[in-house]
């Protein structure tokens, strides 16, 4: 089969942050597709179409994206940050298991991108030093009792923790009920970040307390990227400036003998 499929990672904001291989990527394309506020920071030559779509439709635009490739297109499909990443690329490798068996002839490539965690974690200094974990918060495609689950055993762990999707206007409460359940098990001073739109223009960084985050939980969105520190994530005060947020990278005591929780 002649057509290809390269699933590119934009990175978290500017482009500045794209990789040059996934730039090439996409000026190889002549088929551009993903979720529009994706799409439009593509800035796409007169040769190439755009086939902008909805965020909720993910699998539908993998199998599009596959058909337009069968067809000898060269499609590149586009995800904010990393395409692994709790967005398109684990969509497209459904749609082909699932899909024509021709499909799997296609040449398919992965473009990787600078992930929300890691454009927030350098904006705050190394607060991924040590062990850490990704937890998407979104119960769109799984119970909540699972995201509880993982949530309670990273805790236990003592891992720094990274809240994909925290909040939205479908999903308000859910951030809030996380915190509270960290709460019962890390100390109330525990730094917690607030990364909002990280590489963009309206990038905004705050850093507060695990207490203070729990009442500030309305005040993140759908852009921000929410890190709670592990026992040992500590702050470096700095006149003027905010503080750097930092985990130790060497772990002296077991998990159960570093929580700190107020139970
Ligand atoms: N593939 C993306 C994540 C998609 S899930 C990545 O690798 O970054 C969408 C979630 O990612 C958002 O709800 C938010 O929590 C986070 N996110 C994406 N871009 C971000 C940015 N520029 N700043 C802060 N958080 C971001």
């Amino acid at each position: 089969m002649s057509g290809s499929l390269a699933i590119i990672g934009l990175g978290p904001g500017e482009a500045r942050y794209l990789t040059p291989s996934a730039l090439a990527a996409l000026e190889a394309a002549s088929d551009l597709i993903g979720y529009g506020p994706y799409l439009d920071r593509v800035p796409a030559r007169a040769d190439q179409t755009k086939h902008a779509s909805d965020n909720r439709v993910e699998v539908e635009r993998a199998r599009h994206a596959l058909m337009l490739a069968a067809q000898g297109k060269a499609v590149a499909v586009v995800s904010g940050g990393d395409p692994g990443v709790f967005a398109m690329a684990a969509a497209v490798f459904e749609a082909l298991e699932a899909g024509e068996a021709d499909w799997r002839r296609l040449s398919i490539t992965v473009e990787p991108g600078i992930t929300a965690m890691l454009a927030a974690a350098a904006k705050a200094g190394a607060p991924l030093g040590g062990d850490f974990c990704a937890i998407s918060l979104s119960d769109n495609l799984k119970p909540w009792e699972v995201v509880t689950a993982r949530l309670s055993a990273a805790l236990a762990a003592d891992f720094v923790i990274c809240l994909y999707n925290p909040i939205s206007k479908a999903r308000p409460w859910q951030l809030g009920k996380a915190l509270e359940l960290a709460a019962t098990i890390r100390a109330a001073e525990t730094p917690v970040i607030f990364a909002r739109a990280v590489g963009r223009p309206d990038e905004s960084l705050r850093i507060l307390t695990l207490a203070e985050a729990i009442a500030a939980a309305q005040t993140a969105d759908m852009a921000t990227l929410v890190m709670i520190g592990a026992s040992a994530t500590r702050l470096i005060a700095r006149d003027g400036q905010n503080p750097i947020v930092y985990t130790p990278r060497s772990v002296t005591k077991s998990p159960c003998a570093t929580s700190q929780g107020r139970t």
